[in-house]
């Protein structure tokens, strides 16, 4: 299914598409079928792909591997934003020593930017919290103390859930929220659709004639929209019923999945 909601004018002015992963490129560690036939078509046609992220899980290395064991494409690695990354491109300069709820690529990336990772909270400038399926109450108490000490609160995103083919369970939103229940302090959130990361997808972007391709409305879609940008939703992923989507939020370009943007481009020989 190809389905233009809105006038989205002509699509030959794009010359970045900005591509979120889960639910989009690959589900559950398998393709989404064609996605990466796409990626090839388009990339070889001149257009920039750039892939972004809210899994705080994931490396820009990691991304790249990913992508090209699953699909056969393979991304430039500077073509990878996660927001990992915009965190950490956030606090540096401000601070030098972070304590992090987070998975352990989370903490790599931090150590990567050069932050001493503490194990401890007590002397922590920063708290940094991403998706952790290792989270105990101890690092949710210690998170908490160094945030009522002073501490900056940053999160890497604020994604309520996380989809599986469990079903969904909860996001990185989940932690932050209990950490600002627990504090009275609002995080600064780094990912989608959030400023810091639109800001990094200009300056990857070759132009501002982008298309925002993603299955979430509330981070692909509302960072599209919060920028002027053309949208399209996959129904791939998280979203099943565009009927349900907000009308703030409602996409350009309804797909039911990925492969199907490359007739958007092309044409179609049917
Ligand atoms: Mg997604």
């Amino acid at each position: 299914m190809v389905e233009v909601v809105a006038d989205v004018g002509d699509l030959s002015n794009v010359d970045t598409i900005v591509c979120d992963l889960d639910g989009v490129i690959y589900i559950d560690g398998e393709e989404l079928d064609g996605a990466g036939e796409a990626l090839v078509t388009l990339s070889d046609a001149g257009y920039r792909i750039v892939f972004v992220t809210n899994n705080s899980m994931k490396t820009p290395r990691s991304v790249v591997n990913l992508v090209a064991c699953l699909t056969g494409y393979q991304a430039n690695i500077n073509d990878v934003i996660t927001s990992s990354m915009v965190t950490a491109e956030a606090l540096s300069g401000r601070v030098d020593r972070v304590y992090i709820v987070g998975s352990s690529q989370l903490k790599a990336e931090f150590d990567r930017y050069g932050f001493e990772v503490l194990e401890n909270h007590e002397n922590a400038e920063a708290v940094v919290v991403g998706l952790d399926f290792d989270l105990t109450y101890d690092s949710l108490a210690r998170a908490t103390l160094a945030i009522r000490s002073g501490a900056l609160f940053y999160a890497t995103n604020a994604d309520a859930s996380y989809p599986t083919s469990m079903g969904l369970k909860p996001g990185g939103g989940a932690i932050v929220a209990a950490l600002e229940i627990a504090t009275g302090v609002p995080p600064v959130i780094c990912g989608k659709p959030h400023r810091m990361m639109r800001e990094i997808v200009k300056k990857r972007s070759v132009s501002q004639e982008i298309l925002v391709v993603g299955d979430q409305p509330s981070t692909d879609m509302a960072m599209g929209k919060a920028e002027g940008w053309r949208t399209c939703l996959v129904l791939s992923g998280v979203t099943q019923d565009v009927a349900l989507v907000p009308t703030h939020l409602k996409p350009d370009i309804v797909l039911d999945s990925f492969i199907d943007i490359v007739p958007l481009f092309f044409g179609s020989d049917d």
